[in-house]
């Protein structure tokens, strides 16, 4: 579904990623983690078009992504959670959702989108009439995960869900998430620094490390590894 190969991009002179090539098929779940600075954040900025390459392509289902303008890609089915939740914090709830639904197919499934969202993240429908911005960290990044859904998305990009989250409200986002993915089949790319979490939620991943991936496995693979073990499930 998404091909990304020997991709190499930065900010102005400073480069961030080199050579990165990632590989995801449809329905796949792939988590993508690293330290701080790696160049999670960059990697999906380029995706979305935020970012464009120095090196490198993009193709999603078959077509040059690079080649679509980034206010387009959201219409091919790519949904993008940013880091941070960003929801519009003037917006209500449902307002919010509304906004995520701009695309081509989120007008056209709205209302089994907006069924299904309230479905799967219950206070989004308790809240539904309240300000996204009096909204606690956690529902914020629920909303945002709805926000992005109501896209009707094929592949649903997260860029760090549990930021900023207590250990309890991240295992609910990633509750949900699963929940989600064993339902709908939808392909997730999820990035994130709480490595042991990712590898659990994920079926597939990469570590990214200064730009660079430096390894890649299923989670099993990934789990066992000594050089994850010991960097990042400090064992
Ligand atoms: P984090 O979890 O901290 O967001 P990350 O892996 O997502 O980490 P990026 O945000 O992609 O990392 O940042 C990669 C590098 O690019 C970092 O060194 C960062 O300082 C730098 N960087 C990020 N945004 C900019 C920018 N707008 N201009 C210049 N440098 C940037």
């Amino acid at each position: 579904m998404l091909h990304i190969d020997g991709l190499s991009t930065g900010y102005s002179a400073r480069p961030v990623l080199s050579d990165v090539s990632i590989h995801i098929e449809a329905g796949q779940f792939v988590a993508i983690v690293g330290p701080n600075g790696a160049g999670k954040t960059t990697l999906f900025k380029t995706i979305s078009g935020i970012l464009r390459p120095t090196a490198g392509s993009i193709s999603f289902e078959g077509r040059d992504l690079l080649a679509i303008a980034p206010a387009r890609r959201p219409h091919l089915g790519i949904a993008h959670v940013p880091e941070g939740r960003q929801v519009f914090p003037s917006l209500t709830v449902m307002e919010n959702l509304e906004m995520g639904a701009m695309t081509d197919a989120g007008q056209r499934d709205w209302k089994s989108n907006i069924e299904r969202i309230f479905e799967w993240l219950p206070v989004l429908a308790e809240r539904r009439a309240q300000f996204a911005g009096t909204l606690s960290g956690g529902q914020q990044q629920m909303l945002a995960i709805g926000r992005g859904l109501a896209s009707s998305p094929k592949l649903l990009m997260l860029d760090e869900p549990s930021m900023g989250l207590a250990p309890t409200t991240a295992d609910l986002i990633f509750d949900r998430l699963i929940e989600i993915r064993r339902q709908t089949r939808l392909t997730i790319l999820l990035v994130e620094q709480r490595v042991a979490e990712a590898l659990e939620t994920a079926d597939h991943g990469y570590v990214l490390e200064a730009g660079r991936i430096a390894l890649e496995g299923d989670k099993q693979t990934l789990r066992a590894d000594d050089r994850v073990r010991r960097a990042y499930l400090g064992m």
